[in-house]
């Protein structure tokens, strides 16, 4: 690399954003231009003491206000701002080269297009955005010349093993991809116990560590039905040249199966630096801060194939991405509102998919042609869905 990278980090005090600066803590090839989260006041002030961004976004105006005051008395120069332009603004701005975009669920969609539409590189972590919009998103991208590299660990490794050239090449050369799946803390949990789990013991994931919400979609496996979603518009492909691969070890990230029989891999200890290292770095290399990968110190790699039917959330997933149009967004707004519910003990862990298909099959499907549609499907899918939870399920 030769001058600095400028990086934004929305979702800096996130389990991706801290990853992320602890990335970049290690070299010199990067400057930060700009961080963002909600409500963390604390954890911000410390990462504008270490990293001095120009600015920092807090979306809650109440924790940009106590930023401000924090941040003056310490003397540290930041310029603080708040609410959802205030996002749009610093990933779109001309001193950013490198937007990562690490806010978790729907809230990251316009400061992730923003991104996109001016041309900048996008680390996408915020899957959410992506199943949400889709079409539109890659539209953007080709467009604006944006690159976005993934940093899902399942799709970084997919990228990973794809040529660059992917976009034009993969019809003639790929016949499938292979998403692995850790199957979560609940792979070995009798189905009928799934009444009385609770969200800690959801979010006790025995392979990553991640935000409360992810890692309940881990649980329920809607996480691998989001990456399907993901994965299909991502690279091109259709529902049934995607499969999905229960491998409770996390070692292998994911899988190309190219159309001569060669299965290209990409192996590494689960530990979100590595992905995020290859998406700072890219197209070059750099060190991550991950512990080397040992082999001979595994337990056998175990494969088994998911099981649909206790993991009802994968199913939805599947049926989503192969209706199309709006249903990833229903299936994405349904799932976020089921989740907080569930975070909030207002629901059981196993009303999640019962709760999310009754939404699907309630909101007809459009052609998902503008982000007005979209969002005003996020919003109908949304209050029908707390509507239901009221109605049917408290
Ligand atoms: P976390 O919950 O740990 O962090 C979320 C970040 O978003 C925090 O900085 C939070 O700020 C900020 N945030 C939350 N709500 C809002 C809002 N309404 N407006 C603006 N900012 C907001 O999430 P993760 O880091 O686990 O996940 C982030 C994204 O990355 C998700 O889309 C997830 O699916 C994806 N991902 C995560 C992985 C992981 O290992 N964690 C792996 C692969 C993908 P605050 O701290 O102030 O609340």
């Amino acid at each position: 690399m030769t001058s600095p990278q400028r990086i934004t980090v929305l979702g800096s005090t996130g389990s991706v954003g801290r990853n992320t600066l602890a990335v970049i803590e290690e070299s010199s090839n990067f400057t930060v231009h700009a961080l963002s989260a909600n409500s963390n006041v604390d954890l911000m002030a410390q990462q504008c003491q270490r990293f001095q961004p120009e600015i920092a976004v807090m979306a809650d105006a109440h924790s940009a206000s106590k930023l401000a005051v924090r941040l003056a008395t310490e003397g540290i120069p930041t310029r603080v701002l708040e609410a959802a332009d205030a996002l749009e603004q610093i990933a779109s701005a001309a001193d950013t080269d490198v937007v990562m975009a690490a806010i978790v669920g729907a809230a990251g969609l316009d400061p992730t297009l923003a991104a996109v539409n001016s041309g900048k590189r996008v680390l996408l972590a915020n899957k959410e955005s992506l199943v949400m919009s889709g079409a539109l998103f890659m539209e953007a991208a080709r467009r604006s010349g944006a690159v976005i590299v993934p940093i899902d660990s399942e799709h970084n490794a997919v990228f990973q093993c794809l040529p660059q050239d992917f976009d034009a090449t993969l019809p003639q050369q790929v016949e499938k991809i292979v998403l692995t799946a850790s199957g979560g803390p609940f792979l070995h949990t009798p189905a009928d116990q799934f009444g009385a789990l609770t969200p800690d013991q959801a979010c006790a994931h025995p392979k990553w560590k991640m935000g409360r919400k992810i890692s309940v979609d881990s649980a329920t496996m809607m996480n691998k039905g989001l990456e399907i979603i993901e994965a299909s518009y991502l690279f091109g492909l259709n529902a049934d040249q995607i499969e999905v691969l229960v491998h409770p070890q996390s070692i292998i990230h994911s899988m190309v199966y190219y159309r001569d029989g060669s299965v290209l891999a990409q192996l590494a200890n689960p530990d979100m630096r590595v992905p995020i290292a290859h998406g700072l770095a890219y197209p070059e290399r750099m060190p991550s801060g991950a512990a080397t990968l040992d082999l001979s110190q595994q337990p056998a790699l175990e494969f088994l194939q998911p099981d649909l039917d206790k993991f009802p959330c994968l199913r939805l997933g599947f049926e989503a991405v192969t209706t199309g149009g709006t249903m990833p967004a229903v299936l994405n707004a349904a799932n976020e509102e089921a989740v907080a519910a569930f975070l909030r003990e207002d629901i059981r862990f196993d009303q999640i998919p019962s709760i999310i298909a009754k939404v699907l099959a309630k909101i007809p499907c459009e052609a998902a042609t503008s982000l007005a549609i979209i969002q005003s499907t996020d919003r109908e899918a949304r209050s029908l869905c707390k509507e239901l939870i009221i109605k049917d399920f408290i």
